[in-house]
């Protein structure tokens, strides 16, 4: 895994010209120490930068982001956020993979959409306290239009909406853990063949080490008895806060051993009214995708509590 910090560097159009023009001039040469100096645009006051943590020139700009005592340089440098990057090869030897939504054009079922706080004809039965989405009731029904030739799209909930094409590989593919639902247009529900499915994980994986794995906004909600949180991206050095992705562990290999190919975490992540378990899937099911081109989806690996403790041992 490597550990790769965005920054942002630029100077404010809202200055004084002078103090623009001072600016300007140092952004010039941090963007030369990085070699980056032919993206220099007098007329571009911002630029993204990716270094890796702990490299010469992470250390160059952290130094200016998280200095006290120099506040003209660290309003041109700011740490955006650190993200983990995993290559190919961890990914496949991890114990299961976050599966994420890089497209939610098929946006949520038409009702729901409507009705935003519940209502007779959502898809789901709500919390009457908490208005969280107790249990599916009914098939989706989405516009169906908004899939246009996509394999795979995810719905505000992250529900997992596919082509029948790909229902019917998965199917042939032989994973475990999972049912499927039709899904109908919205205008036109439950005629003929239904236009797209919905992928449902059926295995739920026991809770997530915690700690290591770090929650935040942790409400329980007393009438349903559901507990939602989040991940904790929060991060403080040396009196400074910046985000960075919070790794999921698992207690240990064994507590994974009835994991599925497609399975949903005994966590709900979000607001009540809109928390929901997040999808895990095993590497076999990522490499598949990749071996058939499948778009609009990408992976996180989770750990193990008692990998990183024979790590530090
Ligand atoms: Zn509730």
């Amino acid at each position: 895994m490597k550990r790769i910090a965005l920054f942002a560097i630029g100077w404010s159009v809202v200055l004084p010209r002078e103090t623009q023009e001072e600016d300007m001039a140092r952004v010039f040469q941090i963007l030369q120490w990085l070699g980056q100096e032919k993206l220099f645009d007098p007329t571009r006051n911002g630029y993204y930068v990716e270094v890796e943590v702990g490299s010469e020139m992470f250390n160059r700009l952290a130094a200016i982001a998280f200095d006290k005592n120099l506040p003209e340089l660290r309003r041109i440098v700011d740490l955006r956020r650190i993200e983990h990057r995993y290559s190919h090869e961890e990914l496949l030897s991890a114990p299961l993979l976050i599966l994420y939504a890089n497209n939610m054009s098929i946006g949520d079922d038409y009702y729901d959409e409507q009705e935003p706080l519940g209502g007779p004809y959502t898809s789901h039965r709500h919390c009457p306290a908490c208005r969280g989405n107790v249990e599916q009731v009914r098939d989706l029904l989405v516009n169906t239009r908004r899939m246009s030739k996509r394999g795979i799209s995810f719905t505000y909930k992250r529900e997992i909406i596919l082509a029948p094409w790909l229902v019917q590989m998965i199917q042939e593919a032989g994973f475990t853990g999972f049912g499927v639902r039709p899904v109908w247009h919205f205008t036109r529900p439950y005629v003929g063949d239904p236009p797209l499915y919905q992928l449902v994980p059926t295995h739920t994986l026991p809770p997530i080490a915690s700690p290591p794995t770090r929650f935040t906004n942790v409400k329980h909600c007393s009438v349903c008895g559901r507990t939602t949180l989040y991940l904790d991206y929060s991060r403080e050095w040396d009196g400074f806060t910046y985000l960075e992705d919070e790794p999921v562990y698992y207690s240990s290999r064994e507590a994974l051993s009835d994991a599925k190919d497609f399975n949903r975490t005994f966590e709900l992540f979000g607001e009540p009214h809109i928390a929901e378990p997040m999808v895990l899937i095993s590497p076999r099911v990522y490499q598949w995708l990749r071996e058939q081109k499948v778009k609009s989806w990408s992976v996180e690996a989770v750990h193990l509590v008692e990998e990183a403790q024979r790590q530090e041992g």
